[in-house]
């Protein structure tokens, strides 16, 4: 299944001419009582389009930092974010955002929770019940747009909060840690059903895991990170095996495409 993998040093994949995102000489410190603590250094790496692309590593090592730092929701001390060939300095539609906690409002329906990251805010009402109406098909939650959240299971909450992040149309998806939270067996049907939604939609995919296994099964290319301070340690390219094809269990009503 692995191709290769190489030192860092040695890239086994430049980046294309634009890349859809582009991370540069990410240096981030935090101040803890008088010594810094600098938990990023230099890292570098890139996500092209239509790629899925994971970042593994241990616990603490800096992952969720610099997920921050490329969704703009954290400054860096230094470096930049890039998507297509733009720096991204702050927060945008652009990027589309899901947290290991899923993040819903308990007060508000699930229409309501995908609706909530809406950007455009002046849409026409019927336009955006469309709009959330799609995404929430697509997530196979088309049942549940009235439900609450503490009606629905871990995994599906999850998905809210995946339509949430994909109702702008992101160029770039990203993930930390989408199944930390959810039991073996339903963190496997998540894995299936991001394979589904990334074979039908084809979106950029960025996604943190600290399960080495799991980034190689889902990844074309894994970053892997060291801690102390984290640095991008190696990548590892994967060769897709032709049976994986086979076992997408796709079914027509779960996705649809534009
Ligand atoms: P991971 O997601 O890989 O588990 P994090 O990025 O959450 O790692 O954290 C990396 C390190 O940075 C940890 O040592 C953590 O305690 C520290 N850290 C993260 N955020 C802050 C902060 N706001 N202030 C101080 N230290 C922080
Ligand atoms: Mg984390």
């Amino acid at each position: 299944m692995l191709l290769n993998a190489t030192d860092i040093s040695r890239p086994l994949t430049p980046p294309t001419p634009i890349a859809k995102l582009q991370v540069q000489g990410i240096t981030k410190s935090f101040r803890r009582s008088r010594k810094p603590l600098t938990v990023l250094d230099d890292v570098n790496l890139h996500l092209s389009k239509s790629e899925f692309v994971c970042i593994a590593g241990a616990s603490g090592c800096g992952k969720s930092t610099l997920l921050n730092i490329i969704a703009g929701l954290l400054p860096p001390c230094e470096g930049q974010v890039l998507v297509d060939g733009e720096p991204v300095p702050g927060p945008g539609a652009d990027r589309g955002m899901v947290f290991q906690s899923y993040t819903l409002y308990p007060w508000l329906t699930v229409a309501n929770n995908v609706a909530f990251g809406l950007k455009l805010r002046r849409l026409p009402k019927a336009q955006m019940r469309e709009r959330v109406g799609y995404f929430l098909n697509i997530v196979g939650l088309s049942a549940f747009a009235s439900a609450y959240p503490k009606e629905l299971s871990g995994g599906m909450k999850q998905r809210v909060a995946i339509a949430r992040a994909l109702i702008n149309g992101p160029e770039v998806l990203l993930m930390d840690e989408p199944f930390g939270a959810l039991d073996a067996q339903t963190k496997e049907k998540m894995q299936q059903f991001m394979l589904e939604l990334w074979e039908k939609t084809r979106t950029s995919i960025l996604m943190i895991t600290h399960d080495l296994e799991e980034a190689i099964y889902l990844a074309q290319r894994v970053y892997v990170m060291s801690a102390h301070p984290g640095r991008i340690q190696q990548e590892i390219k994967i060769d897709l095996p032709p049976e994986r094809e086979l076992d997408l269990k796709l079914s027509p009503k779960f996705i649809q495409t534009k």
